[in-house]
């Protein structure tokens, strides 16, 4: 079985994360481990993390995956590639203080440098940041984007081929956004594509890479490039991919994560509703 669960806030701190996702029904949840908008953040006590841990394992919440800080960017230079790595690793040390396993990161923007330097700005900045960070288990999980502007990450041969640059590293893996992959233009909405679609990611990357799902619906069309979540259902994928996504036995352990909007039917209804398409 896959944990489905939310992007819950810290506000208020990590007790009150758990909160949230417990009062949600959760079974995995993701969280900023700081402020996302800010590049310093202290570093987490070992009291507060054994907090946490005794918490989490009182709340029946199987697992939790951090999403790291939107201002990192690996495929950057100068500055802001150096002030990154070192937010990553900041980022690392804090999962690993809280015993969270996986660290979802967005590949980042070439900001005109154009896709191969991008590309070449990530590995590099990945292989430094593991490196660093090899005394730790946390595993960085690469998002796939929608691919507005420079952003990088709308295709899956961009991961293959950074992954296949750091030696298949087993610290790194994929979080999939199905909201980012239909708006990049891969099909899997009905049930021969999706069959398609993952059993090719199973060939590319193998199922273990892949440690965590958005799921989110899209208000853009298929392959508009732009990045605009949806309720499940009221959008462009349509309930028949959620539904086959949730039944499926590939994703046993996987966290499939909300990050839908919070305006009308909000966490509840979308929470509701995978319970209802997984029928329990
Ligand atoms: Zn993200
Ligand atoms: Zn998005």
């Amino acid at each position: 079985m896959s944990l489905i669960g939310l992007h819950v806030s810290i506000s208020g701190g990590f007790l009150k994360a758990i909160e949230r996702g417990k009062a949600f029904g959760c079974e995995a949840i993701q969280i900023f481990t700081k402020n996302q908008l800010q590049w310093k953040a202290p570093s987490i006590p070992p009291s507060q993390g054994i907090a946490f841990l005794k918490a989490l394992r009182e709340s029946g919440i199987r697992k939790v995956v951090a999403h790291a800080s939107y201002l990192i960017n690996l495929a950057s230079e100068g500055d802001q590639k150096r002030k990154s790595v070192e937010a990553l690793i900041g980022e690392l040390d804090r999962c690993d203080q809280l015993g969270i396993g996986e660290l979802v990161l967005h590949p980042g923007a070439h900001l005109g440098l154009g896709e191969k330097r991008g590309v070449e700005n990530l590995q590099d900045g990945l292989r430094c940041v593991l490196a660093k960070t090899s005394h730790l288990k946390v595993k960085i999980l690469l998002e796939t984007m929608a691919g507005q502007g420079t952003v990088l990450g709308a295709r899956l041969e961009l991961f293959r081929e950074v992954l296949e640059g750091l030696g298949w590293d087993e610290r790194l893996g994929l979080c999939l956004d199905s909201c980012h992959l239909h708006a990049a233009g891969y099909e899997f909405r009905e049930r021969s594509s999706y069959e398609h679609f993952a059993r090719s990611l199973e060939k590319v990357f193998g199922l273990s890479r892949i440690g965590c799902w958005h799921l989110n619906d899209s208000r853009a069309e298929r392959g508009s490039l732009r990045d605009r979540h949806q309720h499940l259902g009221d959008g462009e994928v349509g309930l028949k991919f959620f539904s086959m996504i949730l039944n499926d036995d590939r994703w046993e352990d996987v966290p499939l994560i909300l990050e839908t909007p919070k305006d009308g039917t909000g966490d509840a209804g979308n929470m509701a509703l995978l319970r209802k398409l997984r029928g329990y």
